[in-house]
């Protein structure tokens, strides 16, 4: 089944200019901005400006072009943060949820980078 692009989903409203954002960084083809609801000192939101639903869509089937900007903008605003561990930063973790199982509230490719404190273990161990 392909991937349905909702274009009411809150980041194409961002990314249409309806609705605005707190930038940090913009290029052709990506746009970071910081999350409303922080769950870290930094949580930063990257998501490509083309109609993708999740990291699979976008890996998939957006161009070449779209794939070498969205990761130079990851790597950007990781250097713009200052928590590059090669840079003398503290480091951080970058997530992307996908669908029901990975618990995804908006319907846009994202991925959050957060750091700023010791994030924990990756994921809550299921009893
Ligand atoms: P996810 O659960 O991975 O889909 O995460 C969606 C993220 O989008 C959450 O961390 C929200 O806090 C964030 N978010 C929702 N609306 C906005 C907004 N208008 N500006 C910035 N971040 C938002």
């Amino acid at each position: 089944m392909a991937y349905a692009y909702d274009t009411n989903n809150i980041f194409a409203k961002i990314l249409r200019g309806e609705i605005p954002c707190n930038k940090l960084l913009e290029t052709e083809h990506s746009l970071a901005f910081h999350d409303i609801r922080p769950q870290a000192p930094h949580h930063v939101l990257v998501i490509p400006k083309g109609p993708y639903v999740t990291f699979d869509h976008f890996a998939l089937e957006a161009s070449d072009a779209e794939k070498a900007d969205f990761l130079t903008a990851i790597g950007n605003v990781c250097k713009a943060l200052g928590v590059q561990p090669g840079e003398g930063g503290a480091g951080y973790r970058a997530i992307s949820n996908a669908g029901n199982d990975g618990v995804q509230e908006v319907p846009h490719l994202h991925v959050h980078i957060l750091g700023g404190r010791v994030l924990g273990r990756m994921l809550e161990r299921a009893e």
